[in-house]
């Protein structure tokens, strides 16, 4: 016998688990079907860090919302994301100085917390910061990061209580169409019914549009974070670093840690096989961040290297997501291509789908910044800088 539901999401990572709870707040009968188990893709590798940012009005909307939610989420969603309000700084060379402080206007017009230091302050904020090459920073006091793997699995429990299902160990392998509208989608074992299906597969996103004859630019691409032990006399938790001169982001971490990233336009040809790649951090990764983390903070040259991972981004060609009905009027809906800045922004994706799907007239925000086309119209979403990730 089929289960039957309002409607089916595809994938238990923070877009399924958040639009999940919205749909279930709003009384649809929610089927949420994950492969694996909750949070266990790309977002329960993330490094969470939440930020305001942006340079497009609807991202830096969405970031400022989902914001309110992580400093409030115990209330509106339940348990805990253990947010920590760490502070966040961008720091800037000389050439991306007027696309910063044009992301900050913005920001300010839209009620974002954020100040221009100079690289004085910026020193007094973050004893130990090298200064010497810096115009600017921007501070974000309001930005931290998050725990990504208790924030989804929160979303999923307060979904749950609504009344949706989980079915984990679950991999939907097919779509059903009937007159050019998703009837369902079928697993190896059972057949699950529903007139609106959405794709929140993440890394996986363009296998499962294929499966409805879509073809989308969603590319899974490996990327690796490194982690190093602090130094005596440096072991305090410092601000999120956004380094844009050296190409790295780096936070602290618990247990007297600091994980740093890259902020790498060229990730994008990093593509792999999402169900077979090397999840080990390389050597050389280690070592080139941790080179790059001493040039912006020397005192984390008495630090030791405790190792790190590889996870996925889901990239597109303007590392923008695509949430959008594909093909219009079928009932199958795509929320994927994240491109490695999606989680912070999770809780206002989840009222933008929630909207979208229940046809809001008026909706908090508009998808269409978003849309699939904006492909083939060449009409991508453009930032203030050439690093992608940052929106
Ligand atoms: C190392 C790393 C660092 C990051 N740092 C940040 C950051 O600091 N700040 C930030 O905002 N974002 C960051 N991101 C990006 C952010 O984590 C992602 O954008 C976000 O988690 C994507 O969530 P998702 O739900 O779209 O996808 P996923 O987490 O990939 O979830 C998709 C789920 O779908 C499931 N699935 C796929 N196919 C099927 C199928 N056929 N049947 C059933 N289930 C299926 C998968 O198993 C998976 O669990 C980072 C990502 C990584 C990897």
């Amino acid at each position: 016998m089929a289960h039957t539901f309002d409607v089916i999401i595809i994938g238990g990572g923070i877009m399924g688990c958040s639009s999940a709870f919205q749909l279930a707040q709003r009384g649809l009968k929610v089927g949420l079907i994950e492969q694996r188990s909750i949070g266990e893709g790309p977002t329960g590798k993330s490094s969470a860090i939440i930020r305001q940012h942006y340079s497009n009005e609807l991202t830096a909307r969405m970031a400022l919302y989902s914001l309110r939610v992580f400093q409030d989420f115990a209330e509106r969603v339940g348990d805990e994301c253990s947010f920590t309000s760490s502070g966040f700084v961008v720091v800037v060379a000389a050439k991306d100085r007027a696309g910063l402080e044009a992301n900050m206007a913005l920001q300010r017009r839209l009620g974002i917390q954020t100040e221009l230091l100079s690289p004085q302050t910026l020193s007094e904020l973050m004893p130990g910061v090298e200064i010497a090459d810096l115009v600017a920073a921007a501070y974000e006091p309001e930005s931290g990061y998050a725990d990504p793997y208790l924030t989804v699995n929160a979303y999923a429990r307060a979904a749950r209580r609504l009344g949706a299902r989980l079915f984990l160990n679950t991999e939907v392998t097919g779509l059903r169409f009937e007159s050019g509208r998703v009837v369902g989608v079928n697993t190896p074992d059972e057949k699950f019914d529903a007139p609106l299906v959405l794709n929140c597969a993440g890394a996986w996103g363009a296998r499962v549009a294929k499966m409805a004859d879509v073809d989308v630019p969603i590319n899974p691409c490996r990327v690796q974070v490194a982690f190093f032990r602090r130094p005596p006399g440096h072991a305090a938790p410092h601000p999120v670093v956004a380094d844009f001169i050296n190409a790295t982001y780096f936070r602290s971490e618990t247990g007297g840690l600091t994980l740093v990233g890259l902020v790498d336009p060229s990730e994008a040809n990093a593509i792999v096989n999402p169900d077979s790649f090397n999840e080990h951090v390389d050597f050389e990764f280690v070592t080139d961040v941790g080179e790059r983390l001493i040039r912006r903070y020397p005192a984390m040259l008495q630090s030791a290297s405790t190792g790190g991972y590889a996870s996925l981004y889901c990239i597109t060609p303007d590392w923008h997501p695509i949430i959008d009905e594909v093909p219009a009027g079928s009932g199958f809906f795509v929320c994927a291509g994240f491109s490695g800045h999606g989680f912070k922004l999770g809780p206002a994706v989840g009222v933008m789908v929630a909207d979208m799907l229940t046809g809001v007239a008026a909706p908090e925000f508009d998808t269409h910044l978003f849309r699939f086309s904006r492909y083939a119209e060449n009409d991508q979403v453009r930032g203030q800088y050439e690093y992608s990730i940052v929106g």
